[in-house]
């Protein structure tokens, strides 16, 4: 299971960007239904991507989803540790 979490999550950025095609697309979109914890990142991510749109910029700075991507990656390892 944490197997598909890390494909999801290493996949997921570029399924928001409509970047994935065929199986890997399904695959994601599979586990997306399933899995609640990468839901959730997809969906942080996308309304992100979606409010930064609305906000008039067509390019946010790359900055602020190292970030992004670095806080949901140390939630994901703690949970991890938990669980
Ligand atoms: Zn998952």
């Amino acid at each position: 299971m944490k197997r598909a979490c890390d494909n999801a999550v290493e996949y997921v950025y570029q399924y928001i960007d409509s970047e994935l095609t065929g199986v890997r697309k399904t695959r994601i979109s599979m586990h997306l239904k399933r899995c609640g914890h990468c839901h959730d990142a997809f969906q942080f991510e996308k309304d992100l991507k979606a409010k930064i749109a609305a906000s008039g910029k067509t390019q946010p700075p790359q900055e602020l989803f190292d970030q992004i991507r670095a806080l949901i990656e140390t939630e994901r390892k703690n949970r991890a540790q938990d669980g």
